[in-house]
């Protein structure tokens, strides 16, 4: 893999968002033999500025034909091997919006450029052997992240943090597997194997194997999150409650548009984990069936939750309405939150017994959030969770491959146990070899590629 990939055809992306009348600056990346080509043809560089690699240049993007001047703009020359790709990189620093970036693409479009895949850039620098699959997989994760954890995994993925013990695991297997293939082939020429040395040996691989296995939960976690739904009767303070916790300065706020017209989404940060926040506050029914209705959002709104908080008044307690709306999702996560503290206190003997968790809050007053958060942590790591190493979380298909690793080694130390002939030995041990390899790419099948880069967006 390390010998670099001709790509045959030049690519050419917007690789920065798209946001109409957002963003001062807007990048047009161009990768591939073609490059430079096309970019000379496009760009005028007044003065005496040299086209050299890793200087910027100064100009005008002109259209080839009409020399219409399309945006004043800068230009990035990275010559292979040293850019993204390995390959030959321009980047046209364009004004932001819409327009110029388009007009800019086009016109590397009309100059032979291929538009390119998601992800395209990034799995060439994969075959020019430049990052592996781990790091590829970290750079999607550190666009897509949702909280500084999240982002602070990611880096060190794509520093290699991830990759360095799988290729260290893999090649203490293929060590193991030479020695014992040394005595199938060679049998009366070595001493004879040492079982108890390669049984030590497989056992060490595993508990580390099974180390990294345990920070999948909680990779899952800082990439995917949690969803919340905020339930219960109108006017408990439901939509208080979520306006005190998102001005509370641990969370960091970012305004969703809510899927349905029934709920109201938040997206939150609480100990590192996104947390989107489902709130059925908003409804604000004039019919005279609100109760009834209110109880069907909350469980339509709860059923599509991880956790709920089921939100009742300090002041009114335990009433017939929550008793109706807790049946349904009694077998759900539920934390009971006693809003309107400031108000009084409930009759906690009216509380079903199953729920365990239990937090006062005063919405008005910003008070009890700690306890809110501290509480949903708790419940949240309850789930098995090891305590948080931000140095590596493992994803799902990393998890998928390692657990098929274990499973192999396993099955290899049940062969050596069984006193089965060597030839058995190498099978399994074979199996783990190959899944190791496919979690940093040094083995790997096109349709894996495939479903790990459909995931980046395009110009990445
Ligand atoms: P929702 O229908 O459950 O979303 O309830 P709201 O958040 O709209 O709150 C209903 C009323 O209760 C409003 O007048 C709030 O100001 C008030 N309220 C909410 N939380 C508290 C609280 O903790 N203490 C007091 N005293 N009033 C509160």
């Amino acid at each position: 893999m390390s010998e670099t990939v001709i790509q045959r055809e030049t690519i050419a992306a917007i690789a920065t968002a798209i946001v109409p009348q957002q963003g001062s600056i807007g990048i047009v990346r161009l990768s591939g033999q073609n490059a430079l080509s096309i970019a000379r043809s496009l760009f005028d560089a007044p003065g005496q500025q040299k086209w050299q690699s890793h200087r910027i240049l100064y100009g005008f993007i002109r259209h080839p034909q009409t020399q219409q001047t399309i945006d004043e703009a800068l230009l990035l020359l990275m010559l292979a091997p040293r850019s993204y790709t390995r390959e030959d990189v321009v980047e046209f620093h364009c004004h932001g919006g819409i327009i110029p970036v388009q007009q800019v693409l086009q016109l590397c479009l009309e100059q032979g450029a291929k538009l390119a895949q998601p992800g395209e850039f990034t799995i060439r620098a994969f075959l020019n052997g430049r990052i592996d699959l781990t790091q590829a997989e970290s750079i999607a994760e550190l666009v897509g992240a949702r909280s500084p954890q999240a982002s602070q995994i990611a880096v060190a993925g794509l520093q290699g943090k991830l990759a360095q013990p799988i290729r260290q695991l893999r090649h203490t297997c293929l060590d193991i597997l030479a020695e014992i293939e040394a005595r199938i082939d060679f049998e009366e020429d070595l001493p004879p194997l040492d079982e108890n040395v390669i049984s030590q040996g497989l056992e060490a691989i595993l508990r580390q194997v099974e180390a990294i296995l345990s920070t999948a939960d909680q990779g899952e976690l800082l990439r995917t999150g949690l969803k919340v739904a905020i339930v219960g009767r109108p006017n408990v303070g439901k939509s208080s409650l979520l306006n005190a916790w998102s001005r509370s300065d641990r969370a960091i706020v970012t305004d969703l548009p809510g899927t349905t017209r029934d709920v109201v989404e938040s997206q939150l940060v609480v100990g590192g984990i996104p947390v989107q926040v489902l709130d059925t506050a908003g409804i604000r029914d004039t019919m005279d069936q609100v109760e009834k209705i209110g109880v069907e959002r909350s469980r339509v709104a709860a059923h599509q939750a991880d956790l709920i908080l089921l939100t009742i008044d300090a002041q009114v307690g335990w009433t017939i309405e929550e008793t109706e709306i807790y049946q349904p999702i009694a077998h759900l996560p539920v934390i009971l939150v006693i809003n309107k503290i400031d108000l009084g206190t409930p009759d906690f003997s009216l509380f079903p017994a199953q729920i365990k968790e239990i937090v006062k809050t005063s919405a008005a007053q910003n008070q009890g959030i700690d306890g809110l958060e501290k509480a949903i942590l708790a419940s949240v790591h309850q789930g098995n969770l090891k305590a948080a190493n931000l140095d590596l979380a493992i994803n799902q298909r990393q998890a998928a491959a390692l657990t098929r690793a274990k499973i192999a080694l396993q099955q290899v130390q049940e062969t050596i146990n069984n006193q089965l002939p060597l030839d058995f030995w190498t099978i399994d041990l074979r199996s783990a070899i190959q899944a190791l390899g496919e979690i940093t790419g040094e083995e790997i099948t096109e349709s894996v590629l495939e479903r790990i880069f459909s995931r980046f967006c395009i110009g990445k």
